[in-house]
C-alpha cells in the first residue's frame, strides 16, 4: 500500500491504479475499527483497487467540540489499511486540504437542517465541503459510507446527485450497515472516550432504540415511544439526549406517526464525554 500526503503523488497514483479497473473510495477520519475495515472489504468486492482517505477535518467541528482530543493514529491504521488490501492511503494535512487563501464552502440544504445538522450547526457544511474535495481529488468509480451515520449519508447523496459528481445513472454512493460491538452499541471512534463504566451502561441506547421500535410496531404512539427511549437513556447512564426522532428514512422529515412509508428512528445522546449517535430502520 502507497501513502501519499500531497495532491500531484495522488493524482498520478489514482491515475495508475484506474489502469486495472475501477477504483473506490473510502473516506474516513482514522482510529480504524472494524466499521471502517468492513467499508474497505465492501470496497474491495466492487473495484479493482482501494483508496482510503485518513482527514481529521477540522471544518466539520463546531468550537468546543472534540477537534484536538479527536484520536490520530496514522502508524497502526495505515497497518490495518494494508493489511485489508488497501491499495493508496490518501492522508493529507490541513495545509494541503486547505492551503492558504481558501474560501470555498458546500452547503446541502434541506437534509442538513435538522437531527445532527441543529445540534451541531455548520457540521454538514463542513463534511459536504471535504468529501466533494475527496472526490475531487481521487476521483473515484464509487465511495463506501457507514449507515452509522444516516444523515451524512443523505446529505452526501443530495450533495452528489445537485452537483453531478457521478455518473447520474448509477448508483455509485453505497451505503453500509452499521457494525457493531456483541453488546449491540454501534462501532464509533468516539467510544475510545468512554470509561469503564460508561462504556457498560452505553448498550442502554441500541436497547431503548429497540424497545422504542418494538413499542411502535406494536401500536405506541410515536411521542410517546420517544419519551420512553429518553427517560430509559437518561436513567441508564446518559448525561443528555440530543435528539431522538422518528424521521422518513430519506427525507429525514419528523414523522409523528409510524405511516406506510420506509422510517428510521435516529438518536444522539451524551454520556461522559462522548456524544454518541445511533440510527435503525423502524
Ligand atoms: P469516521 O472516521 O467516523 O468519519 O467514519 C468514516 C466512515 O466509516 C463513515 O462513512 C462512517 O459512516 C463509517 N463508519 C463509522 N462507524 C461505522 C460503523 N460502526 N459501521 C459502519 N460504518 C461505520
Amino acid at each position: 500500500m502507497q501513502t501519499v500526503n500531497r495532491i500531484d503523488p495522488l493524482r498520478d497514483a489514482v491515475s495508475a491504479l484506474r489502469r486495472d479497473g475501477k477504483v473506490a473510495l473510502v473516506p474516513t477520519m482514522g482510529a480504524l475499527h472494524e466499521g471502517h475495515l468492513t467499508l474497505v472489504r465492501e470496497a474491495r468486492k466492487r473495484a479493482a483497487h482501494v483508496v482510503a482517505s485518513i482527514f481529521v477535518n477540522p471544518r466539520q467541528f463546531g468550537a468546543g467540540e472534540d477537534l484536538d482530543a479527536y484520536p490520530r493514529q496514522l502508524a497502526a491504521d495505515s497497518a490495518l489499511l494494508a493489511a485489508e488490501g488497501a491499495s493508496l492511503l490518501w492522508a493529507p494535512d490541513a495545509a494541503a486540504m486547505y492551503p492558504a487563501g481558501y474560501a470555498t464552502n458546500i452547503s446541502v440544504s434541506g437534509v442538513s437542517e435538522g437531527l445532527c445538522g441543529a445540534a451541531r450547526p455548520g457540521h454538514f457544511d463542513g463534511v459536504a465541503t471535504v468529501v466533494c474535495k475527496l472526490f475531487n481529488q481521487v476521483g473515484p468509480d464509487l465511495a463506501l459510507f457507514g449507515e452509522k451515520d444516516w444523515q451524512q449519508l443523505a446529505v452526501i447523496r443530495r450533495m452528489a446527485r445537485d452537483l453531478d459528481l457521478f455518473r447520474p445513472t448509477v448508483d455509485d454512493i453505497i451505503g453500509v450497515e452499521t457494525v457493531r460491538e456483541a453488546d449491540g452499541l454501534a462501532m464509533s471512534s468516539r467510544n475510545a472516550y468512554l470509561t469503564a463504566e460508561q462504556r457498560a451502561a452505553a448498550p442502554a441506547l441500541p436497547r431503548a432504540m429497540r424497545a422504542a421500535i418494538a413499542a411502535i410496531a406494536a401500536g405506541a404512539p410515536v411521542a410517546e415511544a420517544l419519551v420512553t427511549l429518553e427517560q430509559a437513556l437518561l436513567s441508564g447512564g446518559f448525561a443528555s439526549v440530543d435528539y431522538a426522532m422518528l424521521c422518513d428514512a430519506d427525507s429525514l422529515a419528523p414523522l409523528a406517526e409510524r405511516g406506510a412509508g420506509s422510517a428510521r428512528l435516529l438518536v444522539a445522546a451524551r454520556i461522559g464525554r462522548a456524544r454518541l449517535i445511533d440510527n435503525m430502520a423502524a
